[in-house]
C-alpha cells in the first residue's frame, strides 16, 4: 500500500474508507471498479524491471493488494504503517500467525470460548510442533495474568465478542498484562469487524479475520485477513504469506472488497436487527439465558459498550427442553436458514454442540448442547421476528 492512500482518506467516515480507500479508478480506462487480475506473473522490463512491484501474484497480485490496502484502512485508519494481508481462509490466517510469530516451546494463551476451529489449530495442529497453550477466562484479565509464563508466553490470542457465547474481553487491560509479560496480542475481529470495534487502536499488536463472515457478507467466498501496524510484525507476515503460500485468488479478494464497501450499512442492519430479536426472545418463557453483549445484564456489557460502537448481529441464547427441543427449533425456521457460518445478508440458525463446535467436544470450550446461536441477517425484521416466534412455538413438546 502508499502512505498517499491513507493520508488521502484519514479523515474521512468509515463508509467513506471502505468505499475509497485503495480503490482508484483504473488510470488507463476509468473503470470506477478495480480489475481482476488473474495474471500469474507480470512482464519485467529487463530482468529485475517490475512496472509496478508484482512479479508472481503469490507474492502479491494488485487486485489482492487493493483489498489488503482497504482493510488496512479500515482497522487502523489514518495510520500510515498499517499492513494488511490477504489469505484463502481466517484459519490459513491464525495459521500465518502461529508459524510467523511462534517457536516449539513457546506458550500461547487462548480464550476458553474461542472459536472451535482456532482451537484445534492450537489443540490438535500446533501441539505437534512443540507449541504449548493455556485456556484462560478472557472475560477476567486476572485469569489471562494467571496464565501468562513469563519469559515463554509469546502469544495472548483474544476473540472479543466470542464464538458462539458472546463474551467480551478487555482488550487494553489485557493488552497491558501482555505486553509486560513481552507477549504480542492478536484479537479475532471477526465478530466485531472494524465498523464496531478497532483493536489495533485499543493496544492489541494484530488483528486477525474471517474474511468469510461480515466482511465478505454475501456468503460466496471463504478468506482471512491480518492486519497490523507493527512493520516488523508485518514483515514477518510478509515473508510467511509468500513462503507457505495459502493466499486467496483475485476474484476472491474483488468479491471480499465488493462485501467490504458495503460494510458499514450492513453492520447498521444487522445490530438493530439483532437488537429487535433478542428484545422477542427475552419475552418468551421457553427462552432460558439470551446471550448478547448489548444487554446490561451480560458480564462483558460495560467493556463491550466501551470498546465496539454497537454490539453487533450474532445472538445466542439456550432454549428449555435441552437439546432436543434445540434441535427441534432449528429444524423448524424457514427464513432463517440452518446452517454453519454467520455474517452473511441472510439469517441463519444453528446448534453450535453439533456443528461449528463439535471440535471442542469434551474440552474445556465445550459449549452447552441446548445453545442455538443465530446470525441475525439484514431482512426485514418482522419476517424474522415472525418465523423465530412460530419456530420457537413449534417447538415445543407435544405443540
Ligand atoms: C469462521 C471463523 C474463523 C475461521 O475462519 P474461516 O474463514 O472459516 O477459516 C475464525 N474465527 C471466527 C470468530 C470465526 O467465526
Amino acid at each position: 500500500m502508499t502512505s498517499q492512500d491513507h493520508d488521502d482518506w484519514s479523515t474521512a467516515g468509515f463508509s467513506t474508507r471502505a468505499i475509497h480507500v485503495g480503490q482508484h479508478p483504473d488510470p488507463l480506462t476509468g473503470a470506477v471498479i478495480p480489475p481482476i487480475h488473474m495474471s500469474t506473473t507480470f512482464k519485467q522490463d529487463g530482468v529485475g524491471g517490475l512496472r509496478s512491484g508484482f512479479e508472481y501474484s503469490r507474492s502479491g497480485n494488485p487486485t489482492r493488494e487493493v483489498f489488503e490496502t482497504a482493510l488496512a484502512g479500515l482497522e487502523a485508519p489514518g495510520d500510515r504503517e498499517a499492513f494488511g494481508f490477504a489469505f484463502g481462509s481466517g484459519l490459513a490466517a491464525s495459521d500465518c500467525i502461529l508459524r510467523s510469530l511462534l517457536s516449539p516451546g513457546d506458550h500461547v494463551v487462548i480464550p476458553n470460548d474461542t472459536y472451535g476451529g482456532t482451537y484445534r489449530i492450537f489443540d490438535s495442529v500446533a501441539a505437534k510442533w512443540g507449541l504449548d497453550y493455556s485456556v484462560a477466562n478472557t472475560q477476567d484479565p486476572a485469569s489471562v495474568l494467571r496464565a501468562v509464563v513469563s519469559g515463554r508466553t509469546k502469544l495472548v490470542w483474544l476473540e472479543t465478542p466470542t464464538n458462539p457465547m458472546l463474551s467480551i474481553a478487555d482488550i487494553s487491560a489485557i493488552s497491558d498484562i501482555a505486553h509486560q509479560a513481552g507477549a504480542v496480542v492478536v484479537v479475532d475481529n471477526t465478530f466485531a469487524t472494524p465498523y464496531l470495534q478497532q483493536p489495533l487502536s485499543l493496544g492489541a499488536d494484530l488483528v486477525v479475520h474471517s474474511v468469510t463472515k461480515y466482511l465478505g457478507g454475501h456468503s460466496d467466498v471463504v478468506g482471512g485477513a491480518i492486519v497490523t501496524r507493527d512493520a516488523g510484525l508485518a514483515e514477518q507476515i510478509r515473508f510467511h504469506q509468500n513462503a507457505m503460500g495459502s493466499v486467496p485468488s483475485p476474484f476472491d479478494c474483488w468479491l471480499a472488497l465488493r462485501g467490504v464497501r458495503t460494510l458499514g450499512i450492513r453492520m447498521d442492519r444487522h445490530c438493530s436487527n439483532a437488537r429487535r430479536i433478542v428484545d422477542l426472545l427475552l419475552e418468551q418463557s421457553d427462552v432460558l439465558q439470551v446471550f448478547y453483549p448489548g444487554l446490561a445484564g451480560h458480564p462483558g456489557h460495560e467493556i463491550a459498550a466501551r470498546q465496539m460502537s454497537d454490539f453487533g448481529g450474532m445472538v445466542s441464547f439456550r432454549i428449555a427442553g435441552g437439546e432436543e427441543a434445540a434441535r427441534r427449533l432449528c429444524a423448524a425456521t424457514s427464513v432463517f436458514t440452518l446452517g454453519e457460518s454467520l455474517g452473511g445478508v441472510e439469517s441463519l440458525i444453528e446448534l453450535p454442540a453439533a456443528m461449528t463446535h463439535l471440535s471442542v467436544a469434551g474440552s474445556e470450550l465445550e459449549v452447552p448442547a441446548d445453545l442455538v446461536r443465530l446470525s441475525v441477517g439484514i431482512e426485514d425484521v418482522a419476517d424474522l421476528e415472525k418465523d423465530l416466534l412460530g419456530a420457537i412455538e413449534g417447538s415445543r413438546l407435544g405443540s
